[in-house]
């Protein structure tokens, strides 16, 4: 079964699973509250569909629990034997919100090619994973009738709401989830054409807080001078989580954090890296970013970091001349491996509740206190999975983190207790989450040609000569 032949099966087949993207795309099939959840029913629907096309012989569309709106589809292709090694496909058929509509240049739900790049949302989070996983299996099953290991593929309908059910999914489907190693195509590339394996994911302890003065809002030119001013309190309050670069300044709260291994600090100082390039993806006005890229990655993937998402004291638009009687925030503090989530939980309230000012009332919510994740790369699927990426790519893979949350992930790993590949074709100016999201073309196709492989590697199939 040479490899190189589903290859060149993928690459000619391209554009109609490319075609068969966009159909995907267009269902608007956002699982947040105040969405219609029909929309997620039609795309699990199309996403089994298209799996049928593909070839998986079982497919079928799961209600977890029964009276759950937002379905999980399961596909199954064990038709490679016992003897043959087991994988299990993951992604997501929800999506995001689409936001302001007047930011998007094309219309969310109408996928517009511009140049390289494919813009709908969804197109890269986390439609695109779907693509690779149908595109992959159907390039075996055209040229040599079936994949060489066995697959299961599991997408879920309730990712961007922070897979609520996942966990008794898990437990309750075990058996049937059973697996040598699971891919997660929810990932990205640190940069365009780069392929990229994420070993570290941050998790996230957040909070709502919010700080009462007054029992009610007061005329500021009778009162202003006498009284506390809340917003100010607030803000003083916010400002002393960090020092003056911004980093945490929360006592005790660094010391689960370990240093990166030197070797990793050079492996990072190898990743391509230009400042100026990326801080125009991101949009940064000031133009400014770090230029060292081992410090850089330090930060974002092995470091906490804190983030105030939103504030509000009176209301925008409708401001008299008033001193307000409550200040309210909710702020989030990305985690690292390390860290224990509940611990960090605790630092943050008691430091909070110590230098709340004195006569106020300050009160706080949980939001969430899920944990980071981190693997070691040693397992032999490893190495299997850096080769498919270079005969995917073209170019050697390189390691990284994710700054971002999956809380799902450590469950896969724990329950199945098998290694996970994360991958995917997320890039910096793919804009997930964001307006004007979009997936590169390219980067789809050589994800899917890596996928080929990977299958054909773990199947112990010789490497073809590309
Ligand atoms: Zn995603």
């Amino acid at each position: 079964m040479p490899i190189d032949v589903a290859l060149d099966a993928a690459d000619a087949a391209f554009g109609q699973n490319v075609d068969r993207l966009i159909r995907l795309v267009r269902i608007p099939s956002c699982s947040f509250p105040g969405f219609d959840p029909a929309h997620v029913q039609t795309s699990a629907e199309d996403t089994a569909a298209w799996l049928r096309e593909a070839g998986y012989p079982e497919v079928r569309l799961i209600r977890f629990p029964a009276d759950n709106p937002l379905p999980y589809v399961l596909a199954r292709d064990h038709r490679a034997g016992p003897a043959a090694p087991t994988v299990l496909l993951y992604a997501h058929h929800d999506v995001q919100p689409p936001l302001r509509q007047e930011v998007w240049k094309t219309p969310p739900y109408e996928p517009t090619r511009i140049g390289d790049r494919l813009y709908a949302r969804g197109a890269a989070d986390d439609k695109a994973g779907i693509a690779v996983h149908c595109a992959a299996a159907a390039a075996w099953n055209a040229t040599h009738g079936r994949p060489p290991v066995n697959l299961t593929v599991l997408i879920e309908g309730e990712e961007e709401i922070g897979s609520p059910h996942m966990a008794a999914f898990l437990a309750a489907h075990a058996a049937e989830l059973a697996c040598d190693a699971t891919v997660i195509a929810d990932l990205g590339n640190v940069d365009t054409g780069l392929p990229s394996l994420t070993t570290s994911l941050r998790g996230l302890v957040k909070i709502e807080i919010e700080l009462r003065a007054l029992r009610s809002p007061l005329h500021s030119g009778m009162w202003g001078g006498a009284v506390p001013d809340v917003a100010q309190a607030l803000c003083k309050l916010l400002a002393g989580l960090t020092d003056a670069d911004g980093r945490l300044a929360i006592p005790g709260l660094f010391d689960q954090v370990r240093r990166p291994e030197p070797e990793t600090l050079r492996a990072w100082a190898g990743i391509p890296h230009d400042a100026a390039r990326l801080a125009e993806q991101a949009g940064v006005l000031s133009g400014r970013m770090e230029t060292d890229p081992a410090t850089l990655f330090r930060h974002v993937w092995r470091e906490p970091s804190l983030s105030i998402n939103a504030i509000q004291c009176g209301l925008r638009g409708q401001t008299g001349n008033v001193l307000m009687d409550c200040a309210w925030a909710t702020l989030g503090i990305r985690i690292v491996p390390d860290q224990d989530p509940p611990t960090v939980m605790r630092l943050l309230c008691d430091h909070l509740r110590r230098h709340a000012p004195a006569g106020m009332e300050l009160s706080i919510t949980e939001r969430s206190c899920s944990p980071a994740w981190g693997c070691a790369t040693d397992h032999p699927v490893f190495a299997h999975a850096k080769q498919a990426l270079r005969i995917g790519y073209g170019t050697d893979a390189v390691e990284m983190g994710c700054g971002a949350s999956i809380p799902f992930v450590g469950d896969l790993c724990e329950v199945l207790n098998v290694p996970a590949l994360l991958i995917g074709v997320e890039d910096p100016p793919c804009g997930a989450h964001a307006e004007n999201e979009s997936v590169h073309l390219g980067d789809l196709r050589k994800a899917i040609r890596s996928e080929i492989a990977l299958f054909g590697l773990m199947a112990g199939l010789p490497t073809p000569a590309c």
